[in-house]
């Protein structure tokens, strides 16, 4: 019995295993490639669109250099990672006219109206070598200026550049993205994606993922 389920049932499974693997491979072998050969192809802005890389700002509809952000803190109480970090404005010094308009307040036992704080951040640094993309902080703030972004083309060569500020990088955006306006109006991330390409020909190390999240 042991000789007849060595040599004749166990060989049968064995095979009807292996047709099951080739199954399996068949059938992806035929589907449409969902992969690019990086760096001779890169990914379309549709898919590009779905990709979640390091968290950014938004900027404000007319203005988008300046963040939606009206530095709650939110975000960073939220961040189980305490990669966040921001510095508030502080309120502006009175003019030698408010310090006159303070004194005749007190002196009239008035109250006097303190100009108040801007609300955009003084400052927002990111260090993405500590995020997990959980998307707390997307998910917490209030303001909606905060998202994924799809800077799929990341290069770096050390930590340190890993640490991203967030305005600086949002000002940046918005330079590119109105010199590149009236040719490419229908796709924003193309000036990114090319300013990424060069910085990635001049790294020796760079560093990249290549995974597309949705298929076409
Ligand atoms: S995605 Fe998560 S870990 Fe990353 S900054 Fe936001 S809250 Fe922190
Ligand atoms: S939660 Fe939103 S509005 Fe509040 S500090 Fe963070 S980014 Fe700014």
């Amino acid at each position: 019995m042991s000789i007849i389920k060595e040599h004749i049932i166990q060989p049968i499974k064995d095979c009807w295993s292996l047709i099951v693997g080739l199954k399996v491979t068949g059938k992806y072998f035929c589907k449409p490639l969902i992969t690019v050969h990086y760096p001779r192809e890169v990914i379309d802005d549709e898919n590009l669109s779905t990709y979640g890389g390091h968290v950014e700002l938004i900027g404000k509809p007319k203005d988008p250099a300046m963040p939606k952000c009206i530095s709650c803190m939110m975000c960073v109480t939220n961040c189980p990672s305490k990669c966040l970090k921001l510095v508030k404005q502080k309120a502006p010094k009175l003019t030698p006219e408010q310090e006159a308009e303070k004194k005749r307040c007190e002196e009239a036992g008035e109250k006097f109206k303190k100009p108040k704080a801007p609300k955009n951040p003084a400052k927002f640094m990111y260090d993405y070598t500590l995020c997990s993309l959980c998307g707390t902080c997307i998910d917490n703030c209030p303001a909606k200026s905060l998202k994924f972004s799809n800077n799929m083309y990341w290069v770096a060569t050390s930590r340190k550049e890993m640490n991203i500020d967030l305005l600086a990088r949002l000002k940046e955006q918005a330079t590119k993205l109105s010199a590149s306006a009236p040719k490419t109006e229908a796709k924003p991330a193309a000036a990114e994606k090319e300013a990424n390409m060069e910085v990635m020909a001049k790294s020796h190390f760079a560093f990249y993922t290549l995974v597309i999240l949705a298929e076409p």
